[in-house]
């Protein structure tokens, strides 16, 4: 059980940090440490020495991860980063919906 409250190609908001206002995908997630990957936020330098021919080493920037607090959730139906509520649908299935508008975000519970 994950307290995480995002998960993998979720579309989120982040809300403080360096990259505050940005929003992208989510990447990953640790559990354990309940911090995400996002897409294009707290993009790190990193000067890499090359390895083999295939990795030419030099300066790349890759994603670091950030508290998964400091991120919301946008709602694909009202483009907002909302709150979550974890609640069963009309069909006794149980799934994230928007607080704001309502809609379903995802399915809960289908993955291991
Ligand atoms: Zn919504």
């Amino acid at each position: 059980m994950s307290k995480v409250h995002v998960k993998v190609d979720d579309n989120v908001y982040v809300l403080s940090g360096k990259d505050a206002g940005k929003s992208g995908k989510v990447l990953a997630v640790n559990p354990k440490t309940g911090r995400v990957i996002v897409e294009g936020v707290a993009m790190a330098t990193v000067h890499k020495r090359p390895r083999t021919a295939q990795d030419p080493g030099g300066i790349i920037h890759i994603e670091s991860a950030i508290d998964a607090s400091n991120v919301m959730v946008v709602c694909d139906k009202c483009k907002r980063p909302s709150k979550l509520e974890v609640r069963f649908d009309a069909k006794g299935v149980k799934a994230r919906h928007c607080k704001a508008c309502g809609a379903k975000i995802s399915v809960i519970g289908q993955e291991k």
